[in-house]
């Protein structure tokens, strides 16, 4: 792929993913009929949930700001890992430098390990109850660093990154299935070939690497390849991965616009920072920086730094593929 892109495209995951983030805090853990009935106007800001500043994002994006930050250098697991646990005891990528919130139980758990010194190819938890969407929502960024290398790198890759704190195959599969999303995305073809290629190309690979029937079931409603015609119903929106993984695809299929998935996302209830926050990462892929509303872009806490991020990995990828 053409790299002349990549600043654009950098900046606008790094923004979009953030403000959908932003959006999502305010309204964390509310159920769907109760955002309906007290919040008919989803708006950027009304203290509610974490009661924050305006524009303070959550530990989606700090991890996924780590992970950015840490790609700037090239491909390190040790130092993404070392990253995310200065994240946690110092505050790195907070959005006031700080104050850390909302952190998962896997997260937490694999951060402490790689605290007291465990290789960050062990941190994580692989039982089939460690599933939540912890390592899916910091993930979006790899994608820039693997979008050349042959499918089986790109899947080893993103493997060692969710594995950090997520290491089930199931949490693997999620993020790998997002970012060859995001990859189809970054191409410029349209959305809904986007997921069927998506689709095509996943299960193909996963065959060939012996993944158990009885896993990929868990991915029926994406393979399916009408996920888009499915009734709202259908759609949860909990910690879950698969229920993330599926609800940003159902946003970006079934909106127009950015600020119309990222609203859709958060309306879903539950954890909707991330959901937001999945969804606004993979449409600021098609509608870049300028389809993300300006006022959600003034308030973004650190906005300038994380611009400034954006264009530093833009040109260290830059600068790896002229060697
Ligand atoms: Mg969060």
């Amino acid at each position: 792929m053409d790299s002349n892109y990549l600043p654009g495209k950098i900046g606008a995951a790094l923004q979009g993913l953030s403000c959908g983030d932003v959006l999502g805090r305010s309204y964390e853990f509310l159920s769907r009929s109760e955002i309906r009935e007290m919040f008919p106007e989803i708006i950027d800001w009304n203290g509610g949930t974490h009661n924050q500043p305006k524009g303070t994002y959550t530990d989606d994006t700090c991890l996924t700001l780590c992970l950015a930050d840490s790609l700037c250098n090239g491909f390190n697991l040790e130092d993404i890992a070392d990253k995310f646990v200065r994240w946690y005891f110092e505050g790195l990528w907070a959005a006031d430098g700080k104050t850390v919130f909302d952190i998962g139980i896997s997260t937490r758990k694999a951060i402490d390990r790689l605290r007291d010194g465990v290789s960050p190819l062990c941190s994580g938890d692989s039982d089939v109850y460690s599933n939540g969407n912890g390592s899916l929502m910091r993930i979006l960024p790899l994608i820039f660093y693997t979008k050349d290398m042959e499918i089986g790198q790109r899947f080893e890759l993103t493997k060692q990154v969710s594995g950090i704190t997520h290491a089930h195959i199931r949490s693997v599969i999620s993020c790998f299935y997002y970012l060859e999303l995001a990859r189809y995305l970054l191409s410029g073809i349209c959305k809904f070939e986007a997921y069927r290629q998506t689709n095509l190309i996943v299960r193909e690979y996963l065959q060939t690497i012996n993944v158990e029937d009885k896993e990929l079931k868990h991915f029926d409603i994406l393979f399916s390849g009408n996920i888009a015609e499915l009734p709202e119903e259908l759609i949860n929106s909990s910690g879950y991965v698969i229920d993330t993984l599926e609800a940003s695809v159902y946003c970006l299929l079934t909106t127009q616009s950015f600020k119309e998935a990222a609203l859709k996302a958060v309306r879903f209830g539950l954890d909707t920072d991330t959901t937001s926050a999945v969804t606004s990462g993979l449409t600021s892929l098609i509608y870049g920086l300028k389809g993300i509303p300006n006022e959600w872009l003034e308030n973004l806490a650190r906005r300038e730094e994380i611009m400034t991020l954006a264009n530093r990995l833009a040109e260290s990828l830059r600068a790896s593929t002229k060697n």
